[in-house]
């Protein structure tokens, strides 16, 4: 049984419970303490530290690839299209509105796609003319053809550059963002899983069998591991493998790249190179919320790494982890009230540095 001391503090009724202390729960806590100060806001976070894909990613500070955005007006068309990178491109504003560059080694050293077809060159242009509204530049995308070269890359037919891209440092982000929120009195409990909600005329989060925490108003922001909460909701969760090299003799490239229609991405983090993806390889393997890494994968980013990133180079492999992304048939996030009581801000794809800030403030007026 809990004391009175601990019932009446860390336990007591809140205004506000966020699930989930990735950039999701983090920004959504400080828009809502922003607008509303006199609320309390508890984040409850399983993990010691946040762990699903905020600490896990590769830190590109990006709103979306030539390929990427041609993909997303085929699909869903470009008035949600243009929503989307609005929403991202604002999101990459915040972010370094909030932080200075040093403190969260954001870099601007632009982002670069690397297409092996001809077919997205003769939409440059086009796409360009639709995104100026946005990024306020006649050329967000320039084919960059002596970077390719220059940067020592293999299999490689064009390289399109975007100015507005850059990278950060996820770990150094989620720091800062904790740090803010401590700033804005926002409480935390970490270490603590939510095993289940009962709405009635309050919600109670259940964190054992004798014990929960009351509160007027719920939000997930659970991201691929929602399922178990929101059964309804189309969420697939997508491992992403990553590896690190040991820095590498004269490597010349800097930026974050794009290769395959973003299914590879890579970058320099100072003198190492950091790749993840090949999930199009394994897809079946990698819909799942297991914390693993694969031989098969593993073996198959290294090879991207010879044939692609560092031919006719030396390297060794420091590091390999996996980090969880929620998909879904449609790629925009789920953020809405789906009872009374209840919220969501899930389902952040692949882009979810860009995109949480803005989600933090669609919850703060939603709530
Ligand atoms: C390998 C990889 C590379 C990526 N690269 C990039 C990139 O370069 N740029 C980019 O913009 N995006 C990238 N992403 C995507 C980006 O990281 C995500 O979109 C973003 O981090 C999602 O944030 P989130 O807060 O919604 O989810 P998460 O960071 O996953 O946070 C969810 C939190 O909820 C907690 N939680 C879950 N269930 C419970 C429970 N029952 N009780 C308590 N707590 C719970 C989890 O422990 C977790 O900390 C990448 C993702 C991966 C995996």
């Amino acid at each position: 049984m809990n004391s009175i001391w601990e019932l009446d503090t860390f336990y007591r009724k809140r205004d506000i419970i966020i699930i989930g202390a990735g950039f999701s729960g983090l920004w959504t806590a400080i828009s809502i303490k922003e607008k509303y100060p006199e609320k309390s806001v508890l984040i409850i976070e399983r993990n010691t530290i946040p762990l699903g894909a905020s600490t896990r990613n590769a830190g590109f500070a990006c709103f979306g690839s030539l390929t990427e955005v041609i993909a997303d007006s085929e699909k869903m068309g470009w008035e949600k299209t243009l929503e989307l990178v609005t929403m991202r491109f604002n999101g990459l504003q915040k972010i370094q509105h909030y932080f200075k560059h040093d403190e969260i080694d954001f870099e601007l050293n632009g982002g670069y796609e690397i297409v092996n077809t001809e077919e997205p060159l003769t939409q440059i242009d086009a796409v360009n003319k639709k995104l100026k509204t946005i990024t306020g530049l006649d050329q967000t995308y320039t084919l960059k053809q002596n970077k390719i070269k220059e940067f020592g890359l293999g299999k490689s037919e064009f390289l399109i550059e975007n100015p507005c891209e850059g990278g950060l440092h996820s770990g150094k982000l989620v720091q800062k963002l904790l740090e803010k929120c401590h700033e804005l009195k926002i409480e935390f409990l970490f270490g603590t899983e939510v095993q289940n909600i009962e709405e009635t005329d309050k919600v109670e989060v259940q964190l054992s069998t004798d014990l929960s925490v009351i509160a007027d108003q719920l939000i997930y922001c659970t991201n691929a591991f929602t399922s178990k909460f929101l059964e309804k909701e189309n969420i697939i969760p997508a491992r992403g493998q990553v590896l690190l090299t040991e820095p590498v003799d004269g490597l010349k490239l800097k930026g974050t790249f794009h290769y395959d229609e973003g299914y590879y991405y890579f970058r320099n983090i100072g003198n190492r190179i950091l790749l993840g993806g090949g999930r199009n390889q394994d897809f079946k393997t990698e819909e799942t919320t297991a914390f693993e890494t694969t031989e098969f994968l593993q073996n198959h980013l290294e090879n991207f790494l010879k044939e692609v990133i560092l031919p006719h180079k030396d390297f060794k492999i420091a590091l390999r982890w996996s980090g969880i992304m929620a998909m879904g048939e449609e790629k925009s996030p789920i953020v809405k009230q789906f009872s009374e009581r209840q919220f969501c801000a899930v389902r952040l794809s692949g882009m979810g540095v860009a995109l949480a800030p803005k989600i933090g403030e669609m919850m703060a007026e939603m709530i």
